[in-house]
């Protein structure tokens, strides 16, 4: 059995947390849930959006499955997520975003990964009043160490998973020192696998072609900001938010997430589409070296796509959360 903290989450959280933890029950997949809180729902209960029992038990067991947070807009608390990704130093969100049989979505043959640089970049948090409601100053932090350590696990991953192509994304005709040394590292490290081809593009030029191209691309590498955002955008590609899982990994830590956040609008309705908080479990199984019960999980879902009635109403379904994971848990068998 493998110990992992669970963290259910905001909004969707606990609805889609449920549905993976009784898949997981019914596939009999070996782990052992650590349940703890964070976010919202801890602030208000308990005054701090990332308890110390939370932050023990990530000490302790270096492994999580977090549903998502919701961080105020505006003012309130900073976002736990970047704390968590900061502190464990989880220096990698990777998050695919593949074509899924029987989807409608725009695309047919989309199979990107997403590498995205986690701790740093315009998210360290360096943002003052210059003057209070009239300027304000936000600072991006670039290293090369940081960088490098990103960069290298995308063409790591893509070694030792078959794929051809590295696409950095930057900015550096505009941000000629932070995304410029981003641009420079990537080009040094791309020297060290000669059988991965490597290309370098400005972020905006990027944004278009993802949307027009889509197949032309295979790992994308990039830092906080764009990474955030074209990941969302690639998402949409394969038919949204619902559909896509990460991890977040560093060195001696690792915490599994959907790219999705706590979707309060739909929060408590029974809609929320769980596949996507269900493929990051899916890639914590796989982290797990547990690549058997991950498959017949992902083979299940596949089978349950086909049958429309018991899908989310996100990708045309007539169902709801509870009767995806119903279908699921039956269709293992
Ligand atoms: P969101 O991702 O929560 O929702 C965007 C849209 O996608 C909404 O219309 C929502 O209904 C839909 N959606 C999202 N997940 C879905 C699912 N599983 N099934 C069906 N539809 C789904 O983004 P937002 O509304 O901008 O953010 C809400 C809150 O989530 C904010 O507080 C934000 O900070 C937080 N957030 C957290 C994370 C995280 O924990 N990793 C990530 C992104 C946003």
């Amino acid at each position: 059995m493998h110990d992992v903290v669970l963290i259910p989450g905001d909004g969707i959280g606990p609805e889609i947390t449920q549905a993976v933890t009784s898949i997981f029950q019914e596939a009999g997949a070996p782990v052992n849930w650590i349940r703890c809180s964070a976010g919202l729902g801890a602030f208000e209960e308990q005054g701090n959006p990332l308890p110390d029992e939370t932050l023990d038990a990530f000490e302790r067991y270096r492994i999580a499955l977090k549903g998502p947070l919701t961080t105020p807009v505006g003012a309130g608390f900073r976002s736990v997520n970047v704390e968590l990704r900061k502190r464990f130093q989880l220096y990698s969100n990777i998050r695919p975003a593949k074509t899924l049989p029987n989807i409608q979505s725009r695309f047919d043959n989309v199979d990107l990964v997403m590498f995205r640089e986690n701790t740093e970049g315009l998210y360290i948090g360096k943002e003052r009043w210059i003057e209070e409601g009239r300027h304000a100053e936000s600072i991006a932090v670039v290293t090369r160490d940081a960088s490098e350590r990103v960069i290298r696990a995308a063409f790591e991953y893509a070694r030792a998973n078959g794929r051809r192509k590295i696409t950095l994304v930057h900015k550096a005709n505009i941000l000629k020192y932070t995304s410029g040394l981003f641009r420079e590292v990537g080009a040094e490290v791309a020297d060290d696998y000669p059988d991965i081809t490597y290309e370098d593009l400005i972020v905006d030029n990027m944004a278009m072609q993802m949307v027009m191209y889509p197949e032309r691309y295979d790992i994308i590498v990039t830092t906080n900001l764009f990474g955030d955002i074209l990941s969302d955008l690639a998402s949409g590609l394969i038919g949204g938010l619902g559909l896509t899982g990460a991890a977040n990994i560093g060195d001696d830590a690792a915490m599994f997430e959907a790219v999705h956040g706590s979707a309060p609008d739909i929060a408590g309705q029974n809609k929320a589409n769980p596949i996507a908080f269900l493929l990051s479990s899916l890639m914590l199984l796989h982290h797990l070296k547990e690549d058997d019960t991950a498959d017949k999980i992902r083979q299940s879902i596949y089978t349950t796509l086909a049958d429309k009635t018991v899908c989310t109403p996100d990708i045309g379904g007539a169902g709801t959360t509870s009767t995806f994971a119903e279908a699921v848990c039956k269709n293992l068998s």
